[in-house]
């Protein structure tokens, strides 16, 4: 959010003068990164607990997701941590990203139809994708209440369902207006319950 409604409050400092709407987005930025700073340490904690060491390369990995909005691929969050490791090597990208999702550290998020898997830091807290097939951004939800579908397939099958994952392909709003007609009506979907502000679809 970066604009507000109504008329503008001028800030006069002696060294600089800010519109309140200015402010308000300085402070979401600085908030923004103060958490993903955060959650990245709090993964790095979660990962050395399951006997990873907490190396400088995997701190940069991490805080190269973390400080983006969008999922990213392998090689964006390579060119990112290099900045901060020089020495760190693609290779060593792809092993770390695969362990951080198979430890459900990060989200692995694959796009439909297409071969290419994209990583995102989302909260550590069970929850679904909403995937755009148009731009590839990816909205988190939480509140999927499946354990009574759960429970059924597990009477039904005699399976023992420990964790499921939840995805939904269509397309976002900003996707649907720039091609009107073209794709399916408005998805009540779009409407899913609480969406996580980290990697919000616009
Ligand atoms: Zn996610
Ligand atoms: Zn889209
Ligand atoms: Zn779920």
């Amino acid at each position: 959010m970066d604009t507000i409604n109504g008329p503008e409050t001028i800030v006069n400092l002696p060294w600089m003068s800010l519109t309140t709407s200015r402010i308000i987005f300085i402070i979401n930025e600085i908030h923004f990164h103060l958490q993903a700073m955060s959650l990245s340490n709090k993964i790095l904690a979660r990962l050395k607990r399951r006997g990873y060491k907490a190396t400088p390369q995997r701190l940069a990995l991490l805080r190269a997701i973390t400080s983006s909005r969008e999922h990213l691929t392998p090689l964006a969050i390579y060119n990112k941590a290099r900045q901060e490791q020089p020495g760190i090597g693609l290779v060593t990208v792809y092993r770390t990203l695969n362990i951080l999702a198979q430890l459900g550290l990060i989200c692995e998020v694959k796009s439909a139809g297409e071969n290419t898997r994209s990583y995102v830091a989302s909260p550590l807290e069970h929850h679904g994708h909403l995937i755009c097939s148009g731009c590839g951004r990816v909205a988190d939800f939480t509140g999927c209440n499946l354990n009574d579908l759960e429970r059924q397939l597990s009477h039904d099958t005699g399976f023992t369902i420990q964790d499921h994952r939840l995805e939904f392909f269509g397309y976002c709003q900003d996707c649907r207006k720039t091609s009107s007609g073209e794709f399916p009506p408005p998805n009540p979907l779009n409407e899913a319950k609480k969406f996580i502000t980290s990697h919000p679809l616009k």
